[in-house]
């Protein structure tokens, strides 16, 4: 008879153990590691401009490229791009963002080990005190940490939508009077009631990625599932006091609240192993343990049906379609008006002259020259000065000036039009706008 499938508990009771099954993935280690780099990650993005919405100046800075809040294409195609993604996460990961990734369950873990290790000072600083006033003083240096780590946490959420040099500058001069500064001490505040107050409940209470899992899981999502077809459960009941969400993973696979975090998994393997027995809990793919090496390395993916072909390949067409946008972008914008409170104007030495304003905006992290000429007009002098003009990292411009034209040519007419063109030095990109050059009625 195979060790899976002795009778319930005679294994438990037999005179000669089977030898201990390999230990299983430490799922809390790797977690902790993932939870690392994830709040590196989190603190650098802002500061290195690949990812961040400038909201002041309503820009949205991705993978060092500045885009203007009006650059429709490649937003919509990162939107399209960020919520496939998410889906396909939810579709075939289940709720694997959730514990390994999310910031919100990061920090209220980091949380519950910061009450811990407060609750720990207080009794080595007061070792003969009395129980209400370690208590005092655990919860006051967990209030205080929390406090502290808040400004923290709330400075990098925030520096996400406010350049963080003019974050730091508003929180020096304590600030509580513009939008930024009002919105940095409001997110203070909320971080550290968040952390202090609800934690984990965040996840099955308020956060909407936790319902729309309901929806988009099938049967093919990664699981955790408590199978037990030799009844070897001891009803230790360890599984359920590590688990943060406070579920029984044995009562079912599909409850809401499971974020998939695998240290029920953990603690099972950790208490049957000490028996010989291999833990009843483990990842599953509908029904299949996921470390099946039996699989082809796709399935083992996740990659389980057509479905979820479908999806990456949607996937992979909108991040194209990003990449494409983003390469095909004009380093310069260029907007041009004719300002008609005068039609022309004719200039002492006889030459014609219609004024136009012009706004430029650069999309470069670095300074720019920027070349103006007119095409389609003989003769023509672009009256402004300097030409070329430098435009500074991300700078708008607006500029009026004179094109002016000889007092007539050959084919002149009342409505001519003309492309006033521009160049800036960066890859010689050029952009053109046409408009029309008025010159005065019956000139000839
Ligand atoms: S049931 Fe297990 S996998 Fe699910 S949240 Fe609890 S400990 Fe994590
Ligand atoms: S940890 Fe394993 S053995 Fe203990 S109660 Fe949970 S499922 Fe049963």
């Amino acid at each position: 008879m195979s060790e899976a499938t002795r009778p319930a508990r005679h294994w438990l009771l037999a005179e000669k153990r089977a030898p201990l099954p390999p230990a299983g993935k430490d799922h809390l280690k790797l977690r902790k590691r993932v939870h690392l780099l994830c709040f590196l990650v989190f603190l650098a993005l802002p500061f290195t401009n690949l990812m961040r919405v400038d909201i002041p100046r309503q820009r949205v800075f991705l993978g060092g490229a500045e885009i203007l809040i009006s650059e429709f294409s490649i937003l919509f195609f990162a939107t399209m791009f960020a919520m496939f993604v998410v889906a396909a996460m939810a579709i075939v990961y289940g709720r694997i963002y959730c514990s390994y990734a999310c910031p919100q369950m990061i920090f209220s873990e980091w949380s519950v080990s910061v009450e811990r290790w407060a609750a720990n000072a207080a009794g080595r600083l007061l070792p003969r005190g009395g129980a209400g006033a370690r208590k005092a003083l655990g919860r006051g240096i967990f209030l205080a940490a929390l406090a502290a780590a808040s400004v923290v946490l709330a400075f990098i959420f925030t520096a996400y939508f406010v350049e963080p040099r003019d974050l730091l500058h508003r929180l020096l001069r304590f600030d509580l009077v513009t939008v930024g500064g009002l919105t940095g001490a409001v997110v203070t505040l909320l971080t550290f009631l968040d952390f202090t107050l609800l934690r984990q409940k965040f996840c099955t209470t308020i956060c909407p990625y936790g319902y729309i899992q309901g929806f988009l899981q099938d049967r093919q999502s990664l699981l955790v599932e408590y199978r037990d077809p030799s009844a070897a459960c001891i009803e230790c009941n360890k599984c359920v006091r590590v688990c943060e969400m406070g579920i029984d993973i044995r009562k079912g696979p599909f409850q809401i609240e499971c974020v998939h975090c695998g240290d029920c998994i953990d603690a099972c393997e950790d208490v049957l192993r000490r028996v010989g027995h291999p833990g009843l809990i483990s990842y599953s793919w509908g029904g299949g343990k996921a470390q099946d090496r039996g699989e082809p390395w796709y399935r083992r993916w996740g990659i389980r049906d057509a479905k979820r072909v479908a999806i990456l390949a949607v996937m992979v067409a909108y991040l194209c379609a990003l990449g494409v946008a983003i390469h095909g972008r004009k380093p310069v914008l260029m907007r041009l008006n004719s300002d008609r409170t005068t039609l022309f104007t004719r200039l002492p030495d006889g030459r014609i002259a219609n004024r136009v304003r012009m706004n430029l905006a650069s999309r470069l992290s670095r300074p720019v020259e920027v070349k103006v000429w007119v095409e389609r007009l003989p003769g023509v002098q672009v009256g402004l000065d300097p030409n070329p003009l430098t435009l500074g990292p991300g700078q708008t411009l607006e500029r009026t000036f004179d094109i002016i034209a000889p007092a007539t040519w050959p084919g002149a007419q009342e409505l001519n039009p003309i492309r006033v063109m521009i160049q800036s030095s960066d890859r010689n990109a050029s952009d053109g706008a046409d408009m029309m050059f008025i010159m005065p009625a019956g000139r000839n």
